[in-house]
């Protein structure tokens, strides 16, 4: 199936046509490794590792590079305050940046190179610059001069005047451009620091990427990918050192950028303390939620992390669940084929959310099957599906029993507001149940404010409760609406 990706370079959806499909190339910026990464920071890990596996599927030689930017100002700066070496911090920060993508399911890289290990490189690209007439040395830097690269500004669509005050560049005596930008840095005795032609020094940031990118994956890559605040300056950057230093040559065919993801509509930053730390989530939330939550929306488009969304997102898993706990007994045939429609989402710009669309149709195929054959293929078809976007790998009856407490904590307070210390003790089904009666006896007493706060409140945690002849009863709503 033709593979169609959303190119950053054109601003078109395109054919992926691989420069050389014996070996299909793709570089994505990595973590800068000083503290543990956001769920932002995950997005990108999360949508471009399923790329990568689509290509795998797709062709027989895959090299995805994603690096590791263990040298950095903010690197130092934590290094400085903890009184450690950077390596220590660094060591510690990729250590955990490896583990939480593992337990997020995300495929580790053929390739992680490290910009530390890549001084060599950093220096002979500098050189090369230099030499080409792309670059020159001042006061111990060595500055990209932007005004020897005409297409400067094709990649992000930006005038040099919105270059500069974007990039917020920094205006020194030594620059012959304001625009122009650092490739190498001197360090003072207690910064980290290594000898150069220039002096004892280290790299900037660009430089890093495309050093690493030539390394590892050649001059000319297929795919190049990130989050799309590095848009600019960071891959412009990348664009024109890479591009100069290989005499003109392409450099990357494909640019794919991802949307930013924020917070109950607000940008994740320190200063508004909503930066929502990936450790903590994968402790408060099984993994496959958070992944479903990444996937749920079109990687190009914004992504709002909101306690009502996690809700939502749980509750559809748990009627995927559902189907499955329904089916135990129905065998599933391991490595089925992928369902046509469901590979058809995915190869047209990784469109995601028509992918779970796919796999809420096959559960409801599951459920709706005549006779036992149908059953098997649509579960099997079912769990393929969900397998390759690492969803639905837990047996159903340990989802719900991890689940079944995991309600949101928002939602759980406000339904606790109305309610006795004694239930709050409650948790899972009792707790709901509890809730129930506790409206029913507020119906009782007449007190239909009460109720209706109460019926409101179960609906925030993706309950229905019905009123029936017998007495209420309750279910959960794989869709219900999500109280503002
Ligand atoms: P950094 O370590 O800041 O370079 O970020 C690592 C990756 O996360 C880059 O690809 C960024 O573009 C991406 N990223 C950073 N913040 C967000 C965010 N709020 N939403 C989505 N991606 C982000
Ligand atoms: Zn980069």
């Amino acid at each position: 199936m033709k593979l169609r990706l959303h190119n950053s370079l054109t601003r078109r959806v395109e054919d992926f046509v691989p420069l050389d499909p014996q070996r299909v190339t793709m570089y994505v910026c990595g973590p800068t490794v000083y503290n543990y990464v956001h769920i932002g920071n995950a997005r990108p890990y999360v949508v471009f590792g399923l790329l990568a596996r689509l290509l795998r599927r797709q062709y027989a030689h895959v090299v995805y590079a994603r690096n590791i930017t263990d040298v950095d100002d903010k690197i130092n700066t934590a290094a400085a305050a903890a009184g450690v070496p950077i390596a220590t911090i660094t060591d510690r920060y990729a250590a955990d940046f490896r583990a939480d993508m593992a337990h997020l399911g995300v495929d580790a890289p053929d390739v992680e190179p490290h910009a530390t290990q890549h001084i060599p490189q950093i220096i002979a690209m500098c050189e090369r610059l230099i030499a080409g007439g792309h670059a020159y040395s001042a006061e111990g830097h060595v500055l990209f001069d932007v005004a020897s690269f005409p297409a400067y500004g094709e990649l992000s669509g930006r005038s040099t005047d919105e270059m500069i005050a974007g990039a917020r560049v920094e205006v020194a005596p030594y620059k012959k451009n304001p625009a122009d930008f650092v490739l190498w840095k001197p360090s003072t005795p207690e910064l980290p620091g290594w000898d150069s032609p220039w002096g004892r020094g280290r790299p900037g940031w660009h430089i890093e990427c495309s050093a690493m990118s030539e390394a590892h994956l050649g001059e000319t890559i297929d795919i190049h990918a990130g989050g799309n605040d590095l848009l600019f300056p960071h891959h412009e950057n990348e664009v024109a050192q890479s591009t100069c230093a290989h005499g003109g040559k392409v450099f990357a065919r494909y640019w794919l950028h991802n949307g930013m993801l924020s917070v109950e509509g607000r940008k994740m930053s320190k200063s508004l303390g909503n930066t929502m730390v990936l450790h903590e989530l994968l402790q408060k939330h099984p993994p496959e939620l958070l992944r479903y939550m990444l996937l749920k929306a079109h990687y190009r488009q914004p992504l709002d992390w909101s306690a009502a969304a996690l809700e939502q997102a749980r509750r559809t898993l748990d009627g995927l669940y559902t189907t499955l706990r329904d089916l135990a007994a129905v065998p599933a045939a391991a490595g089925a084929d992928l369902p046509e429609e469901f590979l058809a989402a995915l190869t047209d710009d990784l469109n995601t959310p028509e992918a779970l669309a796919v796999l809420s149709r096959l559960a409801d195929a599951a459920r709706k099957a005549g006779d036992a054959q149908a059953q098997q293929e649509a579960k099997s078809a079912l769990l393929g599906a969900g397998a390759f976007l690492g969803l639905l790998q837990i047996d159903p009856e340990t989802w719900f029993q991890g689940t079944a407490t995991i309600l949101a904590p928002e939602a759980l307070q406000a339904a606790f507001a109305l309610v006795g210390a004694e239930l709050r003790e409650l948790q899972g089904d009792d707790l709901i149940d509890g809730l129930v009666a506790e409206r029913q006896q507020a119906k009782q007493r007449k007190d239909f404010a009460k109720a209706d706060q109460l019926r409101a409140a179960l609906l925030n945690l993706g309950v229905v409760v019905e009123d029936t002849p017998q007495g209420p009863r309750w279910k959960r709503a794989s869709a219900a609406p999500v109280a503002a």
